[in-house]
C-alpha cells in the first residue's frame, strides 16, 4: 500500500517527520511558513483538563508532503532535470552547476521553463536548520511513514471548530509508543 501511495504522490522520495521535540513554536509554527504545500504542516492542539485547547505540536499530512526539505534546512541545493534531455542541473544560492557540480557556463544554461525541480540536497548544517528545537527529520518515504506513527496518526486527529485536536487518550498512547521507540 505504502508503495502505491509513494508512486502516486508528487515530489521527492523523502518525507518530513516532526518528532517529540516539537513545541509548536508556541502556536506559531516556523516550519509551516517555509512549507510550499498548503495544509501540509498543521498545528495540533491538545485538550486541557479544564476542557479548553492549547497548542501541542505540529503534524505533517504524509499524503501532501513532497519531501522538498524546505521546512528542514535553509541550506539547500536544488536539483533540476531538463524536461527534454533528462540532464540534471544543480542550483545553489542562485547559481547553476552541471551534473558533475561544475559551475555552468552561460551558453549551457537551459531556460527556466525547460527545467523541473526533482529534489533537493541538504548539507544538514546545524546553524541552517529551520526548526529551533531540531524536531524535524527527513526520511525515505516508507521509513518516514513508519516513524511518523509514533508522533501523529492523521486518522486519530479530530477537527474541532476548524482546528486539529488530539484527544488526551491518543496523546497518552503516542507518548507510550515513543517510549518504545527510544527503548524507554
Ligand atoms: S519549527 Fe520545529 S518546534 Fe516549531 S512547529 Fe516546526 S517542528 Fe515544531
Ligand atoms: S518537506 Fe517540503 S512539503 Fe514536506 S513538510 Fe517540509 S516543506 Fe512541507
Amino acid at each position: 500500500m505504502a508503495e502505491a501511495t509513494a508512486k502516486k504522490r508528487k515530489g521527492t522520495a523523502l518525507l518530513a517527520v516532526m518528532n517529540e521535540n516539537c513545541s509548536s513554536c508556541a502556536g506559531s509554527p516556523i516550519c509551516e511558513l517555509h512549507c510550499p504545500v498548503d495544509g501540509c504542516i498543521n498545528l495540533l492542539y491538545e485538550e486541557t483538563p479544564q476542557g479548553g485547547l492549547k497548542p501541542y505540536r505540529v503534524w505533517v499530512d504524509n499524503e501532501k508532503c513532497i519531501g522538498c526539505q524546505m521546512c528542514y534546512s535553509d541550506d539547500l541545493t536544488k536539483i533540476h532535470q531538463h524536461k527534454e534531455t533528462g540532464e540534471l542541473f544543480y542550483e545553489y544560492a542562485g547559481r547553476f552547476y552541471d551534473s558533475s557540480k561544475k559551475p555552468l557556463e552561460a551558453d549551457k544554461m537551459p531556460k527556466k521553463f525547460q527545467l523541473q525541480l526533482v529534489g533537493t540536497e541538504s548539507e544538514d548544517r546545524l546553524d541552517k536548520k529551520i526548526c529551533p528545537w531540531d524536531a524535524i527529520k527527513m526520511y525515505e518515504y516508507d521509513e518516514g511513514l513508519e516513524v511518523s506513527q509514533y508522533f501523529y496518526d492523521a486518522e486519530k486527529i479530530k477537527k474541532v471548530s476548524g482546528v486539529y485536536v488530539v484527544e488526551a487518550e491518543e496523546k497518552e498512547r503516542l507518548e507510550e509508543k515513543q517510549g518504545e521507540l527510544y527503548g524507554g
